[in-house]
């Protein structure tokens, strides 16, 4: 949303673990980088239900059942070869086990396929899921752009996230039709929570993924490269990446360097 004098509103859901910390970082980071954004802290306790005990929303509960729609597989499908042509990528993988899942993954495999024939420029190629876990540990470059169902991205991203240095490094977006929401793969952590020590990077270039679907590309790419820069260096890593220092440590290091 639009708020005074240029700045744009967001919605920060810091949520709990070690989210308010990790977040706490990005908006310093952010602030050091004049970044013309305006945070709108929301909490997401869970709910009360009928039984009076606390949980999600039953909406929510009703819905994670694998329900695949064409409406919704074209909208996918078309997001990632969109994605491909304006990023400049190459090719796009459909990735699923239509040969057992002919229902669900059979109708997802033939809305991509179609979409497939409007972008001619972009090769496409179908692969078993089992086929490209064994090829993402072997040689990853086989692969560029990947478009599956939601389960299958959810087990393939976490796996890559472990082949590329861990959670505390992936970002992800939530691209929807009104809106679109930008989180770390990672959860809680309760482990490390409220110790100082979470990587926000994770978090951090979710937020830097946000500024480019928001076009602030400048602030984006002066962000990660900051970032990148602190964590090639190699002297004020947290723990996760085998370094000693602390998420605030880290942090401001990258504020330096913006
Ligand atoms: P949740 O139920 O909220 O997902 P979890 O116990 O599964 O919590 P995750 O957040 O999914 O924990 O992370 C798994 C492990 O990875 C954590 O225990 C933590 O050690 C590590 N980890 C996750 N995120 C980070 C981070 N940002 N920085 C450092 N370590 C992290
Ligand atoms: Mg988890």
């Amino acid at each position: 949303g639009r708020a005074s004098s240029g700045t744009r509103k967001v919605t920060l859901i810091p949520g709990d673990g070690i989210g308010p910390e990790i977040s706490a970082a990005v908006q310093k980071i952010f602030t050091a980088a004049n970044v013309p954004i305006e945070w709108e802290a929301v909490d997401v306790t869970p709910v009360r239900g009928p039984d009076g005990k606390f949980g999600i929303p039953q909406a929510a509960i009703d819905s994670s059942i694998k329900l695949i729609t064409e409406e919704a597989s074209k909208r996918v499908a078309e997001y990632a070869f969109t994605y491909a042509k304006n990023n400049n990528r190459k090719k796009v993988t459909v990735v699923h086990k239509a040969n057992i899942m002919r229902m669900s993954d059979g109708l997802f495999l033939r809305c991509v396929r179609e979409m497939a024939e409007n972008f001619p420029q972009i090769q496409f190629e179908e692969r078993y899921l089992d086929t490209v876990c064994l090829n993402m540990v072997q040689d990853p470059k086989k692969y560029d752009v990947l478009v599956m169902p939601n389960l299958y991205g959810d087990i393939l991203s976490d796996m890559c996230a472990g082949l590329v240095g861990g959670l505390g490094l992936t970002p992800s977006g939530n691209m929807g039709l009104n809106g679109a929401l930008f989180e770390s793969v990672h959860g809680t952590a309760p482990d490390i929570a409220g110790k100082d020590l979470a990587n926000p990077t994770a978090l951090l270039l979710s937020a830097v993924m946000m500024l480019k679907h928001m076009e602030l590309n400048t602030h984006a790419d002066k962000i990660q490269n900051a970032c990148f820069e602190v964590i090639k260096e190699g002297k004020y890593l947290t723990g996760d990446l085998g370094g000693k220092a602390k998420c605030s440590e880290f942090t401001n290091e990258i504020c330096a360097k913006l």
